[in-house]
């Protein structure tokens, strides 16, 4: 057991060594919020299916801290876009973005979200990026429940900065407040 003395006696590895854990409060923050992220419940279509199938028994969102699913915006940090988002929707979508606290983060379900899917009319927005800035994307039609934990994972990866593209290189970590 270390003692205060020790702090200033040892070095970091013997600390480390003895169960005694360094971290910053940058770090220790985006640990809490990445860990905890409640999304706004906001299914347009038939991606919310799945969306909601992601916290059910079998696949069990709340592994991840995510399963609290807000009735309200003001309770929530993360909106996931499930299914296609027409013209008339987007300023309503775009109010209850704004009215989420900051930090928050967007995550785009599915292909109609995404890229408007097989919706390529005058009605649909094709991509809701245009709408709120979106953090991650998951492709399919409908993306399956493991689809969206994947991505709620990735977002935990940008939150805490340890996201890497596809070559390897690390990705900037993102704060996410106003924007
Ligand atoms: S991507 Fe497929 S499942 Fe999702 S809203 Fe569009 S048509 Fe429906």
């Amino acid at each position: 057991m270390a003692t205060l003395t020790d702090l200033f006696t040892k070095d970091v590895q013997e600390l480390e060594n003895e169960g005694v854990l360094f971290t910053t409060l940058e770090k220790l923050i985006a640990w809490g919020r990445s860990n905890s992220l409640w999304p706004a419940t906001f299914g347009l279509a038939c991606c919310a299916i799945e969306m909601m199938a992601s916290t059910d028994a079998r696949n069990d969102l709340a592994r991840f801290g995510s399963e609290v699913f807000r009735a309200s915006p003001r309770q929530a940090d993360v909106m996931i876009v499930a299914g296609r988002l027409s013209k008339k929707m987007a300023p309503v979508m775009r109010r209850v973005y704004d009215q989420m606290p900051d930090p928050k983060w967007v995550i785009s379900m599915g292909a109609c979200a995404s890229s408007g899917g097989m919706f390529n009319n005058y009605a649909i927005v094709q991509n809701v990026d245009s709408v709120v800035p979106v953090d991650v994307f998951v492709p399919g039609c409908p993306p399956r429940p493991e689809a969206l934990i994947y991505a709620v994972t990735q977002l935990q990866k940008k939150i805490q900065g340890k996201a890497r593209d596809d070559e390897g290189r690390k990705l900037p970590k993102i704060e996410a407040w106003k924007r």
